[in-house]
């Protein structure tokens, strides 16, 4: 059987592009005791890989130009050294963009198709649902009848905040980059308000969304985005730091509106966290969210690009906003 993978090819400068990997024919890997062959069937892309791609020191190590890119991958067992896992068994885990990949049995975890598609593994109960879901409760803390704002706010991550923070009485109010995915968020989603931020109008009309102002702030993007909800925090505000997406393919550092006055004058708190310092407690955020999403109180979006050869335009695509909820290509 003909193995393909996806290499890293060259560091970009700005945007990514699709020079900045190539895909090669590789053999099958053979099979050592402990690890199982699992056929890949969904990707998953995330903005995070960008900062992968960057020289420096970040809280992971950078790809090596030439070294196969790796992310949250779903597939089928097609063959097992080890015990825990048996032919037709689907699992996940961080895996290499390959057709095939050799895994050890401990970096995976079996994926249960009875309980919810098997692509929700790299969704709404995967990493992007952890973090919306640990980032939220744990960090923003929001009360019933509070206003969170989520900025990013029809991705993966942050649709399934904003649905967290309606499950708890708050007032939602998504910032999202196109009037199609404003529209998703109110009608399907119960999100109270939703804003366009690539409108001129965008402070004006979020003044106008929290007319009390604002308690949580769950940041995906930054940037000017973020400048704009500054002003607004409230006392006691809690900002969560999740992610800076539009800082991520910038060259140099952003130079805007600095938000210390804010925190300060507010006695607000801002916070960052990577999702995996919660891995302990992983096991309760997937039991919470899958009652939520049995209970059908939670919703979820993918975007699914058919073909592994499209894997580097659907990450690319992430940087222009051509994903609603979560990214996946379907390899097979
Ligand atoms: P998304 O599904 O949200 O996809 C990225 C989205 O970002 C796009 O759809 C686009 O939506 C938006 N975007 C792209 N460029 C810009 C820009 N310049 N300004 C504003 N918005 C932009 O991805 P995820 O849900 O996977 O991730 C969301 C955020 O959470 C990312 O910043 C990611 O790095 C972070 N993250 C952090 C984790 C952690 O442990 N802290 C774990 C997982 C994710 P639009 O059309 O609205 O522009």
């Amino acid at each position: 059987m003909l193995n393909k993978e996806i290499r890293f090819a060259r560091r970009p400068a700005g945007m990514p592009t699709v020079d900045s990997f190539n895909i090669a024919d590789t053999e099958v890997p053979q099979l050592n005791d402990g690890e199982v062959l699992v056929r890949t069937l969904y990707i998953s892309v995330d903005p995070y890989l960008r900062g992968r791609m960057r020289e420096g020191r970040s809280y992971v190590p950078p790809f090596e130009v030439g070294e196969v890119i790796v992310s949250g991958v779903v597939g089928e067992v097609v063959e097992s050294r080890a015990p825990e896992f048996a032919p037709g068994e689907i699992v996940t885990g961080m895996l290499g963009w390959r057709l095939c990949n050799a895994a050890r049995a401990p970096e995976l975890r079996k994926v249960d198709p009875r309980v919810a598609p098997v692509t929700t593994a790299l969704g709404v109960l995967g990493m992007p649902g952890l973090t919306a879901y640990f980032g939220l409760l744990d960090i923003g803390n929001p009360k019933e009848g509070e206003t969170v704002v989520v900025s990013g706010a029809a991705g993966a991550v942050g649709m399934t905040v904003c649905q967290i923070a309606k499950i708890k009485g708050c007032r939602v109010v998504g910032i999202a980059g196109s009037d199609e995915k404003n529209q998703y968020l109110t009608a399907e989603l119960g999100v109270d308000a939703a804003i366009n931020y690539k409108s001129p109008e965008m402070s004006r009309a979020l003044r106008e969304a929290c007319p009390k102002g604002i308690d949580v702030y769950f940041d995906n993007v930054g940037g000017e985005v973020s400048d704009a909800v500054f002003p607004l925090l409230k006392h006691g505000a809690r900002v969560v730091i999740c992610g800076q997406i539009s800082l991520y393919c910038l060259d140099k550092p952003d130079i805007g509106p600095r938000p210390q006055t804010y925190l300060l004058i507010n006695s607000a708190l801002m916070k960052g966290f990577i999702i995996t310092e919660y891995a302990a407690r992983f096991a309760e955020g997937v039991v919470n969210l899958t009652q939520w999403l049995v209970a059908g109180k939670l919703k979820y979006a993918e975007t699914v690009v058919e073909g592994f050869e499209n894997t580097p335009q659907a990450f690319i695509g992430l940087f222009s906003g051509d994903n609603l909820g979560k990214q996946l290509v379907k390899v097979a």
